[in-house]
């Protein structure tokens, strides 16, 4: 029997995770993406593989699914990864009443533990024990390099899997199963799976429309490799990631830690920061983020959420380098109600999979086998 052929377009995560169940259900798989090799979304984040983001239940199962994925194709194709787990640190007693009541709710399921000032310093050496009065400290969270795991994903789909990339070819059209590269090219699958990230003008623009989604725009910064070959540990957190995460809402407290931040800190709120850090395997620390929603944002980077962000991690780490080597920002497409990612046939046999938002790495291979699964 012949095989079934599928045609991916985008090599972000979404699209990489979209080929592979593909792949393992049985399809010859195209992937078409636009660029030399994918540079949007998926090589701009953290790389923070981050199950403690999600609520229990349904999303929480999908990240370890997808994490234990990401450990199989990195221990098979020589990618690097880091258990380092997160730690999400307490300034305030406000702070640490959410952080208990976290705890007490996570306990059970979850590899958590509340450590004390000093107990801190041991999973995350970086910790200004100075403002830091204690933490909640989880095993399950794992860093990749993006950069590097994005780039290397695609050779290794090509070695194990029956499934091949086209790169530098923006996809114009897509009509009856033909999707049209230019006017000149075109290419036919049995079904056609649209990953395209926050390009929501060239493809099926209406349904795009017909969807409440939005842009994420976010500033990033990356020191140089820190001296010494010095190790930060755990993935590290202030107090404003608390109101970030929906899977904190389970503390009552939470309301009125709120409260005092949109009294104290505003300005953080306004541009929607919260301070996160991670190290990567060439030892540069990669700190972020800010969060502006808009259809079309401005092109240029604001030094002062730049400021504001190393103003904050300067209370909370003490560094022994924060000579900052790159600056960025990123967007990811999100839906502005509580969906979490669309799946939907703008045709018969064209799939859109998108909205993925902040979760993007965290998420995208355990959504897309639950996803390709229901074909
Ligand atoms: C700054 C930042 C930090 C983040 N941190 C984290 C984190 O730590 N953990 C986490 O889980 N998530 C994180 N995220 C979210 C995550 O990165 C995204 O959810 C995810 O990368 C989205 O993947 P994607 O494949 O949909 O989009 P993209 O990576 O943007 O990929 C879409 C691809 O489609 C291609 N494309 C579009 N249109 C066409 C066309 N017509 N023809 C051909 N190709 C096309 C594009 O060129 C692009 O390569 C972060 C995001 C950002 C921006």
């Amino acid at each position: 029997m012949e095989k079934r052929t599928a045609i991916v377009i985008g090599a972000g995560i979404v699209g990489l995770a979209t080929a592979r169940a593909l792949a393992l259900k049985g399809f010859s798989v195209k992937i078409i993406e636009r660029n030399d090799k994918a540079v949007g979304a998926s090589i701009r984040n953290f790389g923070m593989l981050w199950p403690i983001g999600q609520p229990d239940g349904e999303l929480y199962e999908r990240a370890l699914q997808t994490k234990s994925i990401w450990k199989t194709i990195c221990d098979k194709a020589g990618i690097w990864y880091d258990e380092v787990g997160s730690l999400h640190v307490a300034q305030e007693q406000d702070e640490l009443n959410v952080l208990g009541e976290v705890y007490e709710h996570f306990k059970n399921d979850r590899q958590v533990n509340m450590l004390n000032q000093i107990e801190v310093i041991k999973v995350c050496p970086v910790a200004n024990t100075k403002n830091i009065i204690g933490g909640l400290y989880c095993k399950e969270e794992m860093i990749i390099n993006p950069v590097q795991a994005i780039e290397a994903i695609p050779a290794y789909f090509e070695e194990k899997y029956d499934i091949d990339f086209i790169w530098g070819k923006c996809v114009s059209f897509v009509s009856d199963n033909e999707v049209y590269v230019g006017t000149n090219e075109s290419h036919e699958a049995d079904l056609v799976f649209i990953c395209s990230g926050t390009d929501f003008e060239t493809l099926y623009p209406e349904a795009f429309k017909s969807f409440q989604f939005t842009k994420c725009k976010l500033q990033m910064l990356r020191t140089i490799a820190q001296p010494n070959n010095w190790k930060m540990g755990a993935a590290l957190c202030g107090g404003l990631s608390l109101i970030h995460y929906k899977s904190f809402a389970v503390a009552g407290a939470l309301k009125d830690l709120k409260l005092r931040y949109q009294n104290e800190m505003s300005e953080y709120l306004d541009w929607g920061i919260h301070v996160m850090a991670c190290q990567n395997n060439i030892g540069q620390i990669t700190i972020g983020d800010s969060h502006e929603y808009a259809n079309t944002h401005t092109a240029f980077i604001n030094e002062k959420i730049n400021k504001l962000i190393i103003d904050y991690l300067s209370k909370i780490a003490n560094f022994p380098s924060l000579k900052i080597g790159e600056v960025w920002s990123g967007q990811y497409s999100k839906l502005t109600n509580a969906d979490t990612e669309i799946f939907y046939s703008p045709a018969p046999g064209v799939y859109i999979i998108n909205g993925l938002g902040g979760a993007g790495m965290t998420l995208s291979f355990g959504l897309a086998e639950e996803l390709i699964a229901t074909i």
